[in-house]
């Protein structure tokens, strides 16, 4: 299955992609977290992103776009992935679909004042990146990860100011691409606003897994 997830930031699309990729035995594709885990690693590409990421703009184009590519060539994505936050621009989608044809985009629907309230209660763990939120999904000791330990921490692009950049980039560059996929036939809609695992049951409904 080869699946896009399309939706604004906070919308929830890391969550179940995470879920539906261990389900479905589907790589979990996070254009997000590749440039994260580059600015951890202080990689040449950390380096370049860090304050386009931080601002809440998007990272060009043709940076993106060969990542993805990359990406796309490993073994492990031969049967299928779930691409999460990419593409977020017309052009990023034209690309792709020169790369390859996917199966089905899932637009997660939520309102801006739900993204707000999720994403400045987002605290993520700097070590491994595991996501909690301070009403939602707290750890059992604050500011701890769970799974690993790691210290938790605001993502410095889920302060307020750039929340609202990212809102607006989100209207003006990636929501054409719900248009984009409807006419092209390959878009689903997903009430993203009920807890996660609703919404994995909902997409169960709309793609049953194998076994
Ligand atoms: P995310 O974790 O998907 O919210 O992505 C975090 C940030 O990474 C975005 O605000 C952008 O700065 C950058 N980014 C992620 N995916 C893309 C993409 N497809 N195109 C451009 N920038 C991206």
């Amino acid at each position: 299955m080869k699946l896009i997830f399309l939706g604004p930031p906070g919308a929830g699309k890391g969550t179940l992609a995470a879920v539906v990729s261990e389900v479905y035995k589907i790589p979990h594709i996070s254009t997000g977290e590749i440039f994260r885990a580059a600015i951890r690693e202080k990689t040449p590409l950390g380096l370049k992103v860090q304050s386009i990421i931080d601002s809440g703009q998007l990272v060009s184009d043709e940076t993106t776009i060969e990542l993805v590519r990359e990406r796309l060539e490993k073994d492990d994505a031969k049967n299928g992935f779930i691409l999460d936050g990419f593409p977020r621009t017309i052009a990023q989608a034209e690309a792709l679909a020169k790369i390859i044809g996917i199966d089905c985009a899932v637009n997660f629907d939520i309102s801006d004042e739900e993204v707000v309230s999720r994403l400045s209660g987002r605290r993520v763990c700097k070590a491994c990146g595991k996501n909690y939120h301070t009403d939602y999904m707290k750890p059992t000791k604050e500011g701890v990860c769970d799974k690993c330990g790691g210290e938790l921490f605001t993502r410095e692009d889920d302060k307020i100011e750039s929340i609202s950049k990212r809102l607006d980039v989100y209207r003006a560059q990636t929501a054409p691409l719900i248009a984009y996929y409807r006419e092209r036939n390959l878009l689903k809609d997903i009430d993203a606003r009920p807890a996660s695992e609703v919404i994995l049951e909902n997409f169960k409904a709309v793609f049953p897994p194998e076994n």
